[in-house]
């Protein structure tokens, strides 16, 4: 009896050695994924590595009574990472449960098949809502048992017999595994998604999606260095729109916003993802381009100028049409400074608005700011 305690104590511990041990993974795989598919991927392989892990290191209790923790990794799988996640761990449990073979095999398999439904059950019902609740995990915790009844695909006599010595045991592993597991990862969930949205607050310009001056700060001369390193060239270029004053004036300030917002976009469309855009100031749009020659940036900027021009915003029921002036330099020598360059750029611009606005300049060098 005491060696029976103590067997089930060290399965205890070990169940949630494996569970810290996927937990952990799970957080370490979610710091790393920048989007929502890798995210889920991530989640997917964590969940199946989890599952797997348990099957191969089964917790034994008293002799002749193993388990493992598959169902808590099963029926977790949807809430946290959708059906790719169920997907993975039923097939990677089914694959293993199919290598262990033995007269239990289409209970396991059915096991595994009512757990997986469970999950995606559970995560139906609570798409919406956000964390679970203590209720709510011990309910997912019992009904991580469900698979039980699986154990009647075995004969009668045997099913009867093996359902009176382990069923005990089996739930009370299944809810405590589920209770630490889902407290642990919806702790991390939510430390990561208020560290992202932290980062996004304070490098995202809300009303233009765009960047904001603290990342040209920071990226613009790291991305203008990796653009000499790799191409030996770099352009940076400044986009103001002409006589933006008399729209907000006229049209008012939210319209105001609208124009900013579109010219925006129409800037983000033509810029490559390698490109940095920001909005630098009030209504002047920043960008760096690494590796961009002079006939390239001129390309491009003629077809932002072009594509501006040629675009109409609807503003108090008025087809509104603006205009934008740019102003660019060419790096292509490692000894320029990036803010020297800047500058050079920022003159080019004002060359543009005096010579009559709508236009594209490019830096001369070495002209002194206006
Ligand atoms: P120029 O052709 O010389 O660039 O003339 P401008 O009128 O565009 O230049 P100016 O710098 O005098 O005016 C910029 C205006 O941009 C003034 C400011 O009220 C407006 N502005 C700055 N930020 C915002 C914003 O977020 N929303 C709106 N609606 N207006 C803004
Ligand atoms: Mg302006
Ligand atoms: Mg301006």
């Amino acid at each position: 009896m005491f060696m029976d305690g103590i067997a089930a104590c060290s399965a205890f511990l070990q169940g949630l050695g494996v569970v810290a041990f996927a937990v952990r993974l799970h957080e370490l795989a979610l710091t790393r994924c920048t989007s929502q598919r890798a995210e889920v991927f991530a989640t997917s392989m964590t969940f199946a590595l989890g599952a797997a892990v348990s099957m191969t290191f089964p917790l034994h209790f008293t002799p002749g009574i193993t388990f493992d923790l598959r169902h808590v990794f099963l029926v977790l799988a949807a809430p946290f990472g959708g059906w790719p996640a169920v997907l993975a761990t039923a097939g990677t449990a089914g694959f293993l449960r199919f290598l262990q073979g033995g007269i239990g095999m289409e209970a396991g398999f059915a096991g595994i098949a009512i757990s997986a439904m469970v999950s995606l059950v559970i995560a139906h019902f609570h798409a919406k809502r956000r964390g679970y609740s203590f209720v709510g995990l011990s309910v997912i915790g019992l009904a991580s048992s469900l698979s039980l009844i699986s154990l009647f695909l075995l004969p009668m006599p045997l099913a009867i017999e093996v359902f009176q010595r382990v069923a005990l045991p089996f739930i009370g592993v299944n809810f405590v595994g589920v209770l630490v597991s889902a407290e642990s990862l919806n702790k991390i969930r939510l430390q990561l998604h208020r560290e992202k949205a932290l980062v996004r607050d304070t490098s995202i310009d809300p009303l233009t999606g765009l960047s904001n001056r603290r990342v040209f700060d920071a990226r613009g001369p790291e991305l203008a260095e990796s653009g000499i390193q790799d191409k030996g060239r770099y352009a940076i270029m400044i986009i103001d729109i002409d006589r933006f004053k008399s729209i907000n004036d006229t049209f008012g300030h939210a319209n105001g916003d609208k124009v900013l917002k579109d010219v925006s976009r129409i800037i983000s469309d033509y810029a490559r993802e390698d490109d940095l855009v920001v909005r630098y100031g009030g209504e002047e749009i920043a960008l760096v381009l690494p590796g961009c020659d002079e006939q390239r940036t001129a390309v491009i900027a003629d077809r932002i100028r072009e594509g501006i021009e040629s675009n109409t915003i609807e503003v108090s029921g008025i087809n509104l049409k603006v205009t934008v002036s740019i102003g660019y330099v060419v790096v292509e020598e490692t000894g320029k400074g990036f803010w020297a360059a800047f500058e050079e750029a920022d003159t080019a611009l004002y060359r543009a608005k005096n010579a009559g606005r709508n236009r594209v300049e490019q830096a001369k060098g070495n002209e002194l700011a206006a």
